[in-house]
């Protein structure tokens, strides 16, 4: 008989556990109260790198007079902005509910519940439907953080999630938070052509990363006239007659019209029964899980947000494709856990930063040998091109054996690149693999063979 498997949440980690799975002859049902996509779809990914791209076409065409063109202007029009973000998470939803009907998916519209190690209920218009199941995967992500010290409104106080766009576009905003989703709405804010404050709390933006990755994009906020309040913790936000004040833990305050709250997420672990069933939830919410994503129940499985790992779509997906294996008996054959320390991350600003492995800093602070190459895009015939020959790419290694062990980009297109050293560090290419492998001339990626050299 089929492995009956019931998957609550279809963000990327139900999605890619449902599919695949369906695909190795389980009998897949997958609830979702929302919409199919989940919150990456709806609230996070696609939304905010739907904007993302909107500024960035506005800061292209500011850059377009050193192009050989006369100067252009853009203006935006929020509106339109908003109509495109609805058709992109459009054509994504549909064509993601497609491809899981033609596997035989049966998708419910309700809001699931586990009853006990093998029940689960879901509560639809239609009533209750109490499903059995020989494996579960709980994937219902998560929401933002909201402090004890503020209330959004969703007018002047806003989450992330009220802010795509928001009904008026800020003339002055104060984003609270610069880790990455805080810094990525600095950016999109300041290409609209806001006025932007950034609160932040560390002494540097983007407090988990390599200090020269985050001095470069101080720099570039700095150069947009973004204020930067270094050091500073929000305790508090006053509506004003002007809009928010926003007061820090050292006596400072960021006035603007509006306010924008980036300070984490909280896990959906709530009213989902997991006591019932005997699953472990730690303190802060999370479910713990093994390198199998099993909870301490082995047929019980957590991914994406709500498993405390790397909160990133990229994970949540092969979380559940990883997951699907397991339950499909496939982890005997080729089965390879997943490694989060090899995880490529980007952070999608101007310029674009993505890093991937073992970092400059963590490899001195851990008295690890490393060999670290850097070399700035300055040099590179497609960046001068392009008109954009900011930021550098550093590669990081095994002085021993040339296997790549990291590297940061930052500059036009990291994102992308980072795929290439996130192959190299995945397969433990060494350096000389990447510098003798023949590359498209004129392009960024010929910096990554420079800094392999
Ligand atoms: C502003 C922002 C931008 C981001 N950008 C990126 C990016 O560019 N790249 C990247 O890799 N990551 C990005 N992330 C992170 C990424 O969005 C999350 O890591 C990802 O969405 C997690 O996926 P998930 O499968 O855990 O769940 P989610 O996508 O959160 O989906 C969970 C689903 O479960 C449903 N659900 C909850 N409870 C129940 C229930 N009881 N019954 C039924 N359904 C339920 C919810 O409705 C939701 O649809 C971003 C995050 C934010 C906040």
């Amino acid at each position: 008989m089929a492995v009956r498997f019931v998957i609550l949440g279809a963000g990327p980690a139900g999605n890619q556990a449902a599919s695949y799975a369906a695909r190795h002859g389980a009998k897949v049902t997958l609830v979702e109260r929302d919409v199919v996509g989940g919150a990456a779809h709806l609230w996070d990914c696609i939304p905010s790198k739907a904007m993302i791209a909107t500024g960035g076409a506005m800061a292209y065409v500011e850059r377009s007079e050193g192009m050989g063109l006369a100067s252009l202007d853009a203006a935006l029009d929020p509106d339109a902005l908003k109509g495109r973000i609805t058709a992109i998470e459009d054509r994504l939803r549909t064509s993601t509910e497609d491809l899981l009907s033609d596997q035989g998916v049966r998708v419910i519209r309700g809001t699931g519940r586990l009853t006990g190690p093998h029940g689960v209920a879901v509560e639809t218009t239609d009533g209750t439907e109490e499903l059995e199941a020989d494996a579960i995967l709980v994937a219902t992500g998560s929401r933002p953080r909201i402090p004890d010290w503020c209330e959004p409104d969703g007018d002047r106080i806003l989450t992330t999630r009220q802010a795509y766009p928001p009904p008026v576009l800020p003339e002055h905003l104060v984003v609270i938070g610069s880790g990455v989703t805080g810094v990525e709405f600095v950016h999109m804010f300041a290409a609209f052509g806001s006025k932007v404050t950034l609160v932040v709390s560390r002494q540097q933006v983007l407090p988990n990363k390599d200090p020269e990755v985050a001095a470069a994009l101080e720099e570039e906020f700095l150069r947009r006239g973004v204020r930067l309040f270094i050091g500073a913790r929000a305790v508090g936000i006053d509506r004003t007659d002007e809009g928010v004040a926003v007061r820090c833990d050292d006596g400072r305050v960021a006035r603007g019209s509006h306010a924008l709250l980036a300070i984490g997420l909280v896990p959906n672990s709530e009213g989902l029964g997991l006591q019932d069933a005997g699953v472990d939830v730690d303190e802060r919410g999370y479910v713990p899980v093994n390198h199998h994503c099993q909870s301490n129940v082995p047929h019980i499985y957590a991914a994406g947000d709500l498993s405390g790992k790397l909160p990133l779509s990229s994970v949540a997906a092969m979380q559940g494709r990883k997951i699907a294996e397991h339950v499909m008996g496939m982890q005997a054959r080729e089965h390879r856990h997943l490694d989060y320390d090899k995880a490529p991350q980007a952070v999608f600003t101007e310029p674009e930063i993505a890093e991937v492995g073992v970092a400059e800093t963590e490899a001195f602070a851990t008295g690890r040998k490393i060999r670290v190459t850097k070399v700035p895009f300055s040099s590179n015939p497609k960046a001068l091109i392009n008109n954009d020959a900011r930021g550098f790419v550093k590669i990081v290694s095994d002085p021993a054996t040339g296997i790549v062990l990291g590297g940061s980009i930052v500059g036009g297109h990291a994102a992308e690149l980072i795929s290439v050293l996130a192959l190299a560090v995945n397969c433990n290419l060494r350096v000389v693999d990447v510098v003798d492998s023949l590359l498209v001339h004129p392009s960024l990626a010929e910096s990554l063979s420079e800094a392999a050299e």
